[in-house]
């Protein structure tokens, strides 16, 4: 896994000849190619076997037999790369994968947004305010949320920082799955600061009694199967910059396949999925699993067009798609992709991302999301795929695990007017712990139906 894919391989920078969307304007290209010169050096964040499991994993979900949960930050930040931070949001993606797995008896394979989830694309390429118009925040990766002309420069050493980050939070992240936290007799642990203050905790607390009970009857008829002892869990991003992506990308030295060593999947988002440009063309050299998200526009001679660009083998597991249509359009726009899909003969992996599609300014100018709407979004994506005999594989959320205040609505109800209260969003609002929480039962029910 050392060969660098660049010096090695052709495939590896044909995106180069193509049109790149969203990549941010360095001042020094120079600096930017020391940077991604020593990048190519640095040992990969994730192992290419790693990949090649995860791919299976969920290659079992296109095939109905799991669910995926893929959740986490919308942006990571540097100044978050806590043990507290990272705890919170693994210990909500837990728990939610536990309310699942109990629940809707389905097997959860669970991936982060996280230890790479640095990147953003947006809507406009400035800002303005007060008469003055300087370049938008991109995430930690790219330049700094301040806005000032220093800050919102576009520094290739942030790139670096990037990649440090990724590390530091991959290797807690490995720590806490492998090491004894994730142990299923942790269950009522991951909710003790939660539980008394808290509906959704009560009623988790109530979930992890029964699966206590469950796990003393297990072990009194001799089975404690190593399972119960440590959690697969996988890491993923947006893979935006491409710079930074190739320069994370090797040759495997089993395989002699391409993997992009950043982060175990990577998805390429609705505002850079263009078939003729550089981004699909990125994504269909590595051997990662790989998603789409796909918006309202997405036309299904497009979705068959992907799935011959990334998936021209039918691997199940190998393509994921996330459709992130909005609660009011769903149900009108889902059916027609999936049937044209599916009558091709492809079997990709559908995942309802129930933000993106959902997202409103309310009227003291906090973006945000009601808990409402995210809701009935999934409610419609299991009654198309429902209908049409096709398997709801799973959900893709932004959520946090610390007690924020950025999405409205929810069981512990937080109102339009609460937003400020603990607005902590570095780009889009998230669902808190609570709230994560009241979907997984939620959605859990939603499964057995
Ligand atoms: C995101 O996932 O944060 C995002 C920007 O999504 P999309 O590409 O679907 O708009
Ligand atoms: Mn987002």
């Amino acid at each position: 896994m050392t060969v660098n894919a660049e010096s090695s391989t052709s495939t590896a920078s044909s995106w180069r000849d193509l049109p790149a969307a969203q990549q941010p304007e360095y001042p020094d290209s120079e600096a930017l190619r020391e940077v991604t010169a020593d990048l190519a050096g640095y040992p990969p964040l994730v192992f290419a076997g790693e990949c090649d499991q995860l791919r299976n994993r969920l290659g079992a979900v296109a095939r109905g037999e799991a669910f995926l949960l893929q959740g986490g930050d919308c942006a990571e930040a540097f100044d978050q790369v806590s043990a507290e931070h990272i705890r919170a949001k693994l210990k909500t993606l837990l728990q939610m994968s536990a309310v699942l797995t109990y629940a809707a008896a389905v097997p959860v394979v669970k991936v982060g947004r996280i230890a790479g989830q640095y990147s953003k694309p947006r809507s406009k390429t400035t800002e303005v305010r007060d008469g003055v118009e300087l370049p938008s925040y991109r995430g930690d990766s790219v330049n700094s949320p301040e806005f000032t002309p220093e800050a919102r420069t576009p520094d290739p050493e942030r790139l670096r920082r990037m990649y440090h980050s990724s590390a530091a939070t991959l290797n807690l992240v490995r720590g806490f799955t492998t090491g004894g936290y994730a142990d299923l007799r942790q269950v009522h642990a991951w909710n003790q600061d939660f539980v008394r203050n808290s509906a959704s905790g009560r009623r988790y607390e109530a979930l992890a009694r029964e699966i206590d009970r469950a796990l003393s009857f297990m072990k009194a008829c001799g089975a404690d199967p190593a399972e119960f002892h440590s959690v697969e869990f996988y890491a993923s991003h947006e893979a935006l910059l491409l710079d930074y992506e190739a320069a994370l990308t090797r040759v495997d030295s089993r395989t002699g396949k391409l993997y992009d060593v950043s982060g175990h999947m990577i998805w390429i988002g609705e505002r850079t999925r263009q078939l003729d440009g550089a981004h699909i063309e990125f994504a269909s050299r590595v051997r990662n699993p790989v998603g789409v998200k796909l918006g309202p526009t997405t036309t299904p001679e497009e979705a068959l067009a992907y799935i011959d660009r990334l998936d021209p083998d039918r691997e199940p597991g190998r393509l994921t798609f996330i459709t992130r249509y909005g609660a009011g359009r769903i149900r009108d726009l889902l059916p027609e992709l999936v049937e044209k899909v599916t009558a091709s003969g492809a079997r990709p992996v559908w995942v309802c991302d129930p933000m993106h599609g959902n997202t409103f300014e309310a009227a003291s100018g906090h973006k945000t999301r009601r808990f409402d709407d995210v809701l009935d979004e999934v409610k419609g994506f299991f009654e198309v795929h429902k209908s049409l005999g096709t398997h709801p594989g799973g959900i893709h959320v932004e959520l946090t695990g610390d007690d924020v205040t950025e999405c409205v609505g929810g069981g512990d109800e937080i109102f339009v007017d609460d937003l400020h209260q603990r607005y902590e969003t570095a780009c889009d609002p998230r669902l808190n712990r609570s709230q994560s929480l009241d979907l997984a039962f939620l959605v859990a029910e939603m499964y057995r139906d």
